[in-house]
């Protein structure tokens, strides 16, 4: 389970997250909506403690992120993160992409990792692209690996920040099935995503952030057809 509480976040003099509580149990799948600039990807960041927060206090699971002796890696391994760009490294193939970190960072042998990624590969649907670099591949395509890269650590926490927003609109749907695929198989998922559609079917629960706050949290079904917040309602007739 996932526990926050009190977190608070500036950069320099502006609190960018303001007196964050939540809790978001194993399995749950939590969207995570709200305008530009409203403190998702640094809640996002904070979970993973790309972040630091300066005040409150933040449990994934087992780890007690805001303890100053946390282990940042065995953190990462525990809790992935997929970004809006991909950021795979460009002078590996796909293959090397995922297997990198199994292998530096859990100390996999290589034949194990590599068996491993050609099963995550195909999960994604690029059983044939284990040689492609890159640049050989389409926008969506190197998300998918991103993703795969993700799960190869065996992560229990998925977080997604934004996974299709880099993305040509007709590559969308594949990287978005992708993750519905992933949904309650076990693992913790919060993805800030301005797919209403998408956030609809998945989540069990919408958080909808706005100046730094969770303004309202509720089922998918509550949030889009009554939500009780005005700048909820307010949000939501702007981009729907
Ligand atoms: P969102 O993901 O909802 O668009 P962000 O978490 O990226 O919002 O940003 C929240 C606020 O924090 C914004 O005002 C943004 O300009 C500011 N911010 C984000 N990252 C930094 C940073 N590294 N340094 C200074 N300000 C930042
Ligand atoms: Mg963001």
């Amino acid at each position: 389970m996932i526990e926050v509480s009190n977190l608070q976040k500036y950069f320099g003099d502006k609190q960018v997250l303001k007196d964050i509580s939540c809790e978001i149990k194993d399995n749950e799948v939590v969207c995570v909506i709200g305008p530009s600039g409203s403190g998702k990807s640094t809640f996002l960041r904070c979970l993973n403690a790309l972040e630091k927060a300066q005040e409150g206090i933040i449990k994934v699971n087992e780890f007690v992120v805001t303890d100053p002796r946390l282990d940042h890696n065995k953190l990462r391994a525990h809790a992935g993160m997929v970004f809006q760009r991909f950021n795979l490294f460009p002078h590996m193939t796909a293959l090397e992409n995922i297997t990198l970190a199994p292998i530096k960072v859990k100390k996999e042998s290589t034949e194990v990792a590599r068996q491993k990624g050609r099963e995550l590969l195909k999960r994604v649907g690029l059983g044939d692209k284990e040689n492609s670099y890159p640049h050989e591949l389409s926008g969506g395509q190197q998300q998918r690996v991103a993703i795969a890269r993700a799960l190869a650590m065996d992560p229990q926490v998925l977080l997604f920040d934004e996974p299709t927003s880099a993305l040509d609109p007709e590559m969308v749907g594949e990287v978005l099935d992708v993750i519905k695929s992933l949904a309650h198989g076990g693992k913790t998922m919060i993805i800030v995503t301005h797919e209403m559609g998408f956030a609809r079917q998945v989540s069990d629960r919408v958080f909808f952030m706005d100046g730094g706050q969770i303004l309202e949290v509720g089922t998918p079904e509550k949030i889009f057809t009554k939500a009780d917040g005005e700048r909820t309602r307010l949000f939501l007739s702007k981009i729907l």
